[in-house]
């Protein structure tokens, strides 16, 4: 049996940084810390804070005290009722996130209609486009095109700015630059900014690759990961057998034949525990908890 496991598995910088401030957060006090939504889309990691201090909450009214923001990011709205309501807040919003709020800032300014490539119900993209302005418009896919061109003419802007949620998928956002382009034509001057973030392309890339190459692959990371869910969407379209799993109580290893060779990729909010308890069970059962030398296992 060969397991590899994808290099660019498990926590992304974005979510690394919020974790460990939110950690040194809740150790600095005795209190509790709120944080505006989960801080991650990991139930396990989420559960481990909640025992250390940390208590997540819906809605900005409902904050007291430190409340943390966490990495996709908020509106522009959640900035202002916090100031009002005089809330401290630990803005743990990922650099890359801020730098496309600062984008959508610059364009909204030089008067550019603004698309955002993106899951509409998304924090992220819930945060980004508050931060473009009236004329925008928010795309999941091709499907939506025509009504955002129907918005683009009403408005009778010519500048058009195409910026992506971070986790989007690249080639989806490529494809729909393009009809973008094809439908508006000539008349529109057009501008793209792909914001995709680079760790969420290489682990893209990574799991298209090791999909190719293995008999099964499990994709490890929260059912409520939209970054989680393009991993499985990507290798299911090169592996037959493909299992989207939050921990290992999800991992069926009787559908695992001793003769495959598995692919193991985990989504940005994944610890690498998860990822490691995965590969112990699959090997434990295979050896019966002989060593893990007779297998050959390798990080893509
Ligand atoms: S996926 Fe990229 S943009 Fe999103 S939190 Fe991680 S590092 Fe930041």
């Amino acid at each position: 049996m060969e397991i590899i496991i994808g290099k660019t598995s498990g926590f992304c910088a974005g979510v690394k940084n919020a974790v460990a401030n939110a950690e040194k957060e809740i150790q600095k006090t005795n209190q509790k810390i709120h944080c505006l939504g989960e801080l991650v889309h990991n139930k396990q990691v989420i559960q481990k804070l909640e025992k250390e201090g940390l208590e997540t909450i819906e809605n900005i009214e409902q904050a007291i005290g430190k409340t943390i923001i966490r990495a996709h990011g908020v509106s522009k709205q959640i900035y202002e009722k916090a100031k009002k309501r005089k809330i401290q807040l630990i803005d743990l919003t990922c650099p890359k996130v801020l730098k496309i709020h600062k984008i959508a800032e610059e364009y909204k300014k030089k008067n550019y209609f603004i698309i955002l490539v993106g899951v509409e119900n998304h924090p992220e993209s819930i945060g980004t486009i508050s931060f473009c302005g009236e004329n925008s418009f928010m795309i999941r896919d091709k499907d939506d095109i025509e009504q955002a061109y129907q918005k683009l003419k009403q408005t009778n802007l010519k500048n058009v700015l195409i910026i992506a949620q971070t986790t989007y998928n690249m080639k989806k956002f490529d494809e729909i630059v393009e009809l973008i382009k094809k439908i508006t034509g000539e008349q529109y001057n057009i501008e793209v900014k792909n914001t995709i973030c680079t760790a969420t392309k290489l682990r893209q890339e990574e799991t298209e690759k090791i999909s190719k190459e293995v008999d099964c692959m499990i994709i490890v990371g929260g059912k409520n990961s939209s970054n989680t869910k393009k991993l499985y969407d990507i290798a299911k379209l090169n592996c037959p057998k493909v299992e989207l799993v939050e921990t290992i109580n999800d991992v069926d290893l009787k559908k695992i034949d001793k003769n495959d060779k598995i692919g193991i990729m985990a989504g940005a909010s994944t610890p690498n525990e998860s990822v490691e308890q995965i590969k112990n069970a699959i090997m434990k059962q295979e050896t019966g908890g002989k060593n893990e030398t007779e297998y050959s296992i390798s990080r893509a």
